[in-house]
């Protein structure tokens, strides 16, 4: 709670305009102490060096086999319809997949300078199918609560005798608390909050994710589920890309070589470039602040730091033996071709050797925003009658397969 109320204080002083009631930008709660004489700094501290000296060594290099983390999610609701939906949470796995698998087809986006620096985690999530005591369970504990405000009743909502849900066994999952953060008029709304590795306990390791921001939604801003990858980024060590000094200054930085030192933090869609502290600066970073559409990338150095985090402070994730759910939803496997390509106004599919299947036909333009999306029974010669688009690169996704297509209307 102090630590979010902490963020606001600093948003309020240096964005004096800001209505926080109408404000649709991310506050994160996650603010490191730098109170340098504190326990918790300390630590803070030990923990960098720690990570530091493993990487230097290249020891993180041999903790990276395939590593998949069991996740429970705790979906805390109070109206019915906070009750969200299984898909809407397996949306929010998948998000997860994909951005620490470099595998977001938006990471095209990232501008020229910045493409050498991109990284790939290697991490995937999955929920669980055992619950703490091995019994069966597809990873999502509901509970109706009348705890509202999330993310600032960190005392309540790590407790199911307080009205919110109890952890399981923080060393071998990933607790995702999931819950309304709307408060008073008047107040700000934290789309997320994550303990760090430095500073937990048993009982309130893990990620809280606002309902708002949670999955994929129809929100403006966190649309994507990208809180959520920028939270699970904090619970694997890394920090506010702009170093989250205060006041803001270039002195300070993420503690990470390859992002380039920044004065402050970006919200909304910035413009290309952003200079501060002499840089051009990392904003499409997820552990910016800028909308989730415009999020894309960890640096390398990133990645390498979550990894070593997880080697170092989290073995247990790395060698849980926790079973995974299937997603129902697992997308379909169907290899397909185009035709004509280019193309114009229409195109047609070819699926060597499919029968008759179902599937949705999505088409993304190169930001990653779906621009036509319909569901057909797939077979060989479909026709799509194209909506107006502007020329240029576009990605048609049937279930796993991805084929480009070049538009010239
Ligand atoms: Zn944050
Ligand atoms: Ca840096």
């Amino acid at each position: 709670m102090k630590k979010i109320a902490l963020t606001l204080v600093i948003l309020s002083c240096f964005f004096p305009g800001i209505n926080l009631s109408a404000q649709t930008h991310k506050v994160c709660g996650n603010m490191p102490d730098f109170d340098t004489s504190s326990a918790i700094s300390e630590r803070r501290h030990a923990f960098e060096n720690a990570v530091k000296q493993t990487m230097q060594q290249g020891n993180w290099i041999f903790s990276r086999s395939p590593v998949t983390i069991p996740v429970v999610v705790h979906i805390l609701w109070n109206k019915p319809e906070e009750n969200v939906e299984d898909a809407r949470i397996w949306s929010q796995i998948e998000r997860l997949n994909l951005d620490f698998n470099a595998q977001n087809l938006d990471l095209e986006q990232v501008p020229d300078e910045f493409k050498p620096l991109m990284g790939n985690a290697g991490i995937q999530f999955c929920l669980a199918a055992q619950d703490p005591d091995g019994r069966p369970t597809n990873g999502i504990v509901r509970v109706p609560t009348e705890v509202r405000g999330i993310a600032g009743k960190l005392d309540q909502i790590y407790y199911s005798a307080l009205g919110g849900s109890d952890a399981w066994d923080t060393e071998r999952y990933l607790n995702i608390w999931v819950g309304d953060n709307t408060t008073d008029p008047g107040t700000a709304t934290a789309t997320g909050y994550s303990s760090f590795p430095w500073n937990e306990t048993q009982a309130n390791s893990g990620i809280i994710i606002s309902l708002a921001a949670f999955g994929k939604n129809t929100s403006e801003s966190w649309s994507m589920g990208r809180v959520g990858v920028h939270e699970v980024g904090h619970y694997l060590g890394l920090r506010h890309i702009w170093g989250d000094d205060s006041p803001p200054s270039c002195n300070d930085d993420d503690g990470i070589s390859d992002t380039p030192s920044q004065f402050f933090f970006h919200f909304d869609c910035p413009d290309t470039p952003q200079q501060s502290c002499g840089n051009s600066n990392m904003y499409m970073n997820y552990m910016d602040y800028v909308d989730d559409q415009c999020m894309v990338m960890f640096s390398q150095e990133q990645c390498q730091w979550m990894n070593t985090v997880l080697a170092l402070y989290r073995p247990g994730l790395l060698n849980s033996t926790v079973q995974c759910v299937q997603n129902p939803e697992e997308p379909l496997n169907t290899p397909f071709s185009i035709f004509p390509n280019p193309a114009s106004r229409q195109i047609h599919l070819n699926f060597p050797g499919t029968v008759a299947e179902p599937g949705d036909i999505l088409i993304y333009n190169a930001l990653g925003h779906i621009v036509f999306r319909k569901f057909f029974i797939l077979r060989s010669g479909i026709t799509i009658d194209l909506p107006e688009l502007a020329s240029g690169m576009y990605f048609v996704k049937i279930g796993k397969s991805i084929e480009k297509v070049i538009i010239h209307p």
